[in-house]
């Protein structure tokens, strides 16, 4: 066994060793099925069942998986290999949210290249080798701040706006952890959604993407006056009321709504009336003193519908069967903690300091390509081809990454 292999099997073995008792995910463990990856073993081991958690947490400690998964989905027999065999009983509904799937700027990623021909590596996204001109490059990626803040701000709209506000959820039917790596999991734990098949998810993913409206409906012209949602209104069209109404408070976020240059300076001299009929029961949208078109309200209503929808990936959240990561274990590109995070704490959680693990010990690696990463508030790196001293949990994400080597053979 080589030294990283050594450090990466006892960094895992230790962490599940000490911390048995927060795995306490899933529930009702009989009827999962189990998958988990090991440190540089190709493939997944899946079909695997449990019939306690004390049976799962003791599997962890001694195999020391890096990537450790359960279904969403509850079987009569969940070690079956063969899907008509487990015998389907019902299923969580999971929603991902990965930063990777939102639209920030992709610049604003951390991205390391590497050329899988000649071995060339640099900071950034390249999909051309700049050294031998191959196209065969792979892309390391690197968690950072300001990529989970967008995310962990996605998950906040699902759950505050939708989940809790429109579906009446409570923090007891919700379980949010940090993915490890790029997001946050939104588990949906209430009984009545399990049995619920793909078309049935599929209406209420497309009510969070805020799919299929026919927006039409919520405007009345009477005379002059035009009624439409005012910020009062439950559901979708209060979102879009208050929305509009924010907007127009942010002056220099107009733009965005992409109508007429004329126009927005009107709405903009006019912006308190607006606000003040957007208040109304019914909401006035446009009359003789402020007047929109049909479609410059359909801009606007398109352009709100675009801005406040949940961002989420629509094949974990409709596969009835998708194997997701047990909260609390590690996840095997980071090191990282995939916590579970309390809803009223996501406000102030950090998983660039709360689910990396606290290691007293530090370690000597010769790094690769690695670039500056903001760990436990402290800014680390960026290094390139250097020999340096890190913390433990520091190196062992650089090793999982690929990008770091120890220096010293160690026992
Ligand atoms: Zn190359």
């Amino acid at each position: 066994m080589n030294g990283e292999k050594k450090l990466i099997k006892k960094f895992f073995h230790e962490y599940f060793k000490k911390n048995k008792k927060l795995i306490k995910y899933p529930d009702e463990i009989e009827r999962r099925e189990f998958g988990f990856t090991f440190y540089q073993k190709p493939g997944m081991y899946r079909h695997i069942s449990f019939n306690s958690l004390k049976e799962l947490t003791e599997f962890l400690e001694w195999n020391t998986p890096i990537n450790s998964h359960y279904s969403s989905a509850f079987f009569k027999n969940p070690a079956e290999r063969e899907m008509e065999k487990k015998g389907w009983i019902g299923a969580e509904i999971v929603f991902d949210i990965d930063a990777d799937h939102l639209s920030i700027p992709k610049d604003a990623f951390s991205f390391t290249w590497k050329c899988n021909k000649c071995g060339e590596s640099g900071f950034g996204r390249k999909e051309k080798c700049s050294s031998c001109g191959s196209y065969s490059t792979s892309l390391v990626f690197w968690p950072n701040t300001k990529n989970l803040r967008e995310a962990k701000k996605e998950a906040e709209k699902v759950l505050f706006n939708f989940l809790m506000e429109d579906f009446g959820l409570n923090e007891k039917d919700l379980l949010v952890n940090f993915s490890g790596q790029r997001g946050y999991h939104i588990h949906l734990k209430k009984k009545s959604f399990y049995k619920l098949k793909q078309k049935e998810r599929r209406e209420i993913l497309d009510y969070l993407k805020g799919v299929g409206w026919k927006y039409d409906l919520w405007f009345r012209k009477r005379g002059e006056v035009v009624y439409g949602p005012g910020v009062f209104d439950p559901g979708w069209k209060g979102i879009i009321a208050r929305s509009y109404s924010e907007l127009l408070s942010r002056k220099e976020k107009l733009t965005e709504l992409e109508i007429s240059k004329r126009k927005i300076e009107e709405m903009r001299e006019k912006s308190s009336l607006i606000k003040n009929n957007l208040q109304e029961k019914p909401a006035i949208w446009s009359n003789e003193s402020f007047k929109l078109t049909k479609k410059e309200i359909g801009k606007i209503v398109e352009s709100l519908l675009r801005k406040n929808r949940c961002s989420i990936d629509e094949t974990v959240a409709l596969d009835l069967k998708k194997l997701i990561r047990i909260p609390n274990t590690l996840h095997g590109k980071t090191g990282f903690q995939v916590k579970t995070v309390q809803i009223e704490d996501l406000d102030m959680f950090n998983p660039l300091k709360e689910a990396v693990l606290e290691t007293d010990e530090s370690v000597k690696i010769k790094t690769g390509i690695i670039p500056e990463i903001d760990l436990k508030g402290e800014k680390i790196g960026p290094y390139k081809f250097e020999e340096v001293e890190v913390p433990l949990s520091t190196a062992v994400l650089f090793i999982l990454k690929g990008e770091a080597k120890l220096s010293e053979p160690r026992n």
